[in-house]
């Protein structure tokens, strides 16, 4: 049982309660007082719910993972773990991870460029494909670069999951993933998770999630747990409808964002690491205007941030991020059909 999609249904299968098909959500808060040992006492340190979710998640990912509130807790989380004093950080990614490490700099960690020179200690952050132009990082060579510079490297693999690239086979010390995006795929629950290959560094990461508190709520578990079970139909097939509107869409405007393009600068390394070129692509348009009208022409995608859902998503990506080029619009790409998702493209371009 080591195929992906036959995890997703069964890996957590260790913890089922009775003759319950579907997990339940536990929503207890407290646990009768027992002598058993490793019995439950207190729901912020752990629920059945959480950890049939950290199982599924774990074995996708070839680890050991452990659940958040949001990504930003999960990254805060890896920060505190590594307590680094310089983080070397992609030049786009996601601005929320940037504006992170920025606030971190009130305690002593310094941002400093992707290629700087590392030093023992140091953390590598890459995003792969990364937020919004789909830049593809070769995790093995950083990975590489880290270590031999004694430095941890970290991957945000939020664009790709599990069905596409596990970080981790390739030398990443921990992943990060925003679970609110392909993991849950509803658009309707956030969370966030890191997950090691090192047992005791998960010991150390539940301990410090059990003191400082963001645990992702019952519903959320429960909701990422479901989300879990379609994650390999979802990706699959949203990657290959986002290779199929990138190839339509190259020609029509001037410049389109997406790693199955061989002009793409990630095609390469994509090819090599990822199974898919993943669900997340970006088109620049001419004028400004254009591109922030874009997203509201359009029918089936709707204008609205995030990503990883099972509806289409467009949005001009300056309104969110101010280093986002004027005429980018990023889509996200649902599992619609793909010719309805080209009809309502070539009708918002005019075609
Ligand atoms: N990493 C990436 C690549 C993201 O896109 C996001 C959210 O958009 C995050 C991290 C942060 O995750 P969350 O919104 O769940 O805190």
């Amino acid at each position: 049982m080591d195929h992906l999609d036959t995890l997703a249904i069964h890996a957590d299968a260790d913890l089922k309660d009775g003759s319950d098909v579907a997990p339940p959500i536990h929503v207890s808060t407290t646990f009768a007082a027992s002598e058993e040992p490793g019995a439950r006492i207190y729901a912020r340190e752990g629920t059945t719910t959480r950890e049939r979710l950290e199982a599924v998640l774990g074995a996708l990912e070839g680890g050991h993972a452990i659940t958040y509130a949001s990504g930003q807790a999960a990254s805060f989380a890896a920060l505190l773990l590594l307590k680094p004093e310089r983080v070397a950080f992609v030049r786009g990614g996601y601005h929320g991870t940037r504006a992170l490490l920025h606030a971190m700099k009130h305690v002593g960690v310094e941002m400093v460029d992707l290629d700087a020179p590392l030093r023992e200690g140091d953390v590598l952050w890459i995003e792969t494909p990364e937020n919004p132009t789909c830049v593809v990082h070769d995790v093995a060579a950083h990975a590489a670069r880290a270590h031999a510079a004694g430095a941890k490297l970290v991957v945000d693999s939020t664009f790709a999951t599990p069905v596409l690239q596990q970080p981790l086979a390739l030398g990443a010390d921990l992943v990060m993933h925003s679970m609110t995006k392909f993991l849950s795929g509803h658009s309707d629950a956030l969370g966030g998770a890191l997950v090691t290959k090192d047992m005791a560094v998960a010991r150390e990461l539940r301990a410090m999630r059990t003191t400082f508190g963001a645990v992702p709520g019952a519903l959320e578990a429960w909701l990422v747990l479901r989300g879990l079970r379609t994650l390999g139909l979802r990706v699959r097939r949203q990657s290959e409808t986002a290779t199929t509107l990138a190839g339509w869409l190259a020609g029509k405007v001037p410049r389109v964002w997406h790693p199955s393009l061989p002009e793409h600068p990630g095609h390469e390394v994509a090819k090599r690491q990822m199974r898919g070129f993943g669900a997340m692509l970006a088109i620049e348009l001419d004028r400004e205007e254009d591109a922030r009208t874009f997203p509201a022409r359009l029918r089936l995608f709707r204008d609205a941030t995030s990503l990883g859902g099972v509806e289409s998503l467009a949005e001009w990506r300056r309104k969110h991020d101010a280093s986002a080029p004027p005429g980018l619009v990023r889509i996200s790409v649902g599992v619609e059909e793909p010719a309805d998702l080209i009809a309502d493209l070539a009708q918002a371009l005019g075609h």
